[in-house]
């Protein structure tokens, strides 16, 4: 399986000029709209930047990373080069593998309960470990708690040495 699910290209500035793949999960038009109106995390931010300037050298940037959904495991290779005016960004759906349960965690806007989850590798931060959501789930019995589970995007320190070792 090596199907290109998202591609978009964007400007010098990160600005979207255009996109084609599967863009349903996407409910705005996101056309004309900056890159970082979707990477919330300062520390994504400052990665992405130092790897478009690769891409903007010429360079072929490309690194796996974690979309988990719900009811998947989802392995997902990000692409980036040079392309024209920009720079064209491929995500590339490596492999889904089915969990056995599907993962009834609602990310809420407000509540107490919060955990942190690499937007990279998708691992929890639980204590000073970062683990997969199944055990995150169980060590930090996330579901069995009423209160509402708010995720909060964060990169783990070994994705950190990872990424700054691509941008090095
Ligand atoms: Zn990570």
């Amino acid at each position: 399986m090596s199907e290109v699910i998202v591609r978009y290209t964007v400007d010098d500035d990160e600005v979207i000029q255009s996109t084609d793949g599967d863009w349903s999960l996407v409910e705005t038009d996101v056309i004309g709209t900056s890159l970082w109106d979707y990477v919330r995390s300062e520390t994504l931010r400052d990665i992405y930047r130092a790897l478009f300037a690769r891409a903007r050298g010429g360079e072929d940037v490309a690194f796996e990373y974690r979309c988990d959904s719900f009811t998947h495991r989802r392995f997902m290779r990000m692409r980036i080069a040079k392309s024209g005016e920009g720079l064209t960004c491929e995500s590339i759906l490596l492999d889904a593998i089915p969990r056995d349960e599907p993962l009834p965690i609602v990310a809420a806007s407000r509540g107490h309960n919060l955990v942190t989850r690499c937007s990279v590798c998708n691992t929890y931060g639980v204590g000073r470990d970062w683990v997969d959501v199944i055990d995150a789930v169980t060590a930090s019995r996330l579901l069995a708690d009423e209160r509402p589970v708010r995720t909060i995007h964060g990169v783990c320190p070994s994705c950190i040495q990872s990424l700054r070792g691509l941008t090095a």
